[in-house]
């Protein structure tokens, strides 16, 4: 590990205070430094699923990077009178590692999402011909949808270590795909990994991204309601994590630690 950040506590988890710029630089340097690392990206709802399951904080904070993939973490690092520079979208994050990778010839290995059904072929690998058009010269070194087993787990593991990869994009959800990192950190072969949520959808096109003026205006998990109003129990830890912040900020259970 390489890190040079100072590091954020926001409810027990540890945030990297990084901007994109400086995330991505970090991200570089744990590419091309030794041993295998691993990025992960927590909002809110993954805060909030740490406060109500603190066996979760081990996982979260065990990663060489931990940047704020949700604006409800930004406010809430003000509430707590320590704030975080910016918004850093893990999808965001991984175009400029995926680019880079390109340029580098650094492999690439994405795991997770939807398996190919009788009308359509699996997302990782649709995914992965969009990332190959997007970032030409890329070096795809394999694919695995997100639907398998704990006992299919080594022999994916296996598969991703004999594709020679160095970046695993693991796209399973949250916190799956961090327990799948954390559990599987011995044996991966590779030199970085990231935990990125639904990314491997947006890169496929099955689901779109909010449009540029809700990103600006913060509203990136409105759109997302919108379209997907099932999500509306996930999504009520966001008002529940930032009041319970003002709560815990008001109660003086806050001690300002940081490292
Ligand atoms: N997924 C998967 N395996 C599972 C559960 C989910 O590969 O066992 C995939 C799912 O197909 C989708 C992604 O994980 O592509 C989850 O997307 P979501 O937008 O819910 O991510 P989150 O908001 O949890 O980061």
């Amino acid at each position: 590990m390489n890190r040079n950040t100072e590091r954020i506590c926001i409810r027990g988890v540890y945030f990297d205070k990084v901007t994109m710029q400086s995330a991505f630089a970090a991200a570089k340097d744990l590419i091309s430094s030794e041993g295998f690392d691993y990025v992960f990206t927590p909002n809110s709802e993954i805060v909030q699923n740490c406060i109500e399951d603190n066996a979760l904080y081990e996982i979260i904070n065990s990663a060489s990077l931990i940047i704020p993939d949700g604006i409800g973490v930004i406010y809430a690092s003000k509430i707590l009178g320590r704030p975080l520079p910016e918004k850093v979208a893990g999808f965001d994050l991984s175009k400029r590692i995926l680019s880079y990778a390109a340029e580098t010839k650094k492999r690439v290995f994405l795991l997770g999402s939807a398996p190919a059904t009788n009308e359509t072929r699996a997302v990782c690998d649709i995914a992965a011909e969009k990332i190959s058009q997007l970032f030409p010269g890329i070096v795809i070194s394999g694919t695995h949808d997100g639907y398998f087993s704990e006992s299919e787990s080594d022999n994916i593991v296996e598969e991703i270590n004999a594709s020679g990869a160095d970046i695993l994009l693991v796209c399973l959800g949250a916190p799956k795909q961090e327990k799948w990192i954390y559990s599987n950190r011995e044996k991966l072969n590779v030199s970085f990994a990231m935990g990125l949520g639904g990314s491997l959808d947006v890169y496929a096109g099955t689901v779109k991204r909010a449009p540029d003026i809700f990103i600006k205006m913060n509203l990136e998990w409105f759109y997302r309601l919108i379209k997907q109003p099932y999500r509306i129990g996930r999504m009520m830890k966001l008002p529940k994590f930032l009041f319970g912040t003002v709560i815990y900020k008001l109660s003086g259970k806050d001690r300002k630690f940081s490292e």
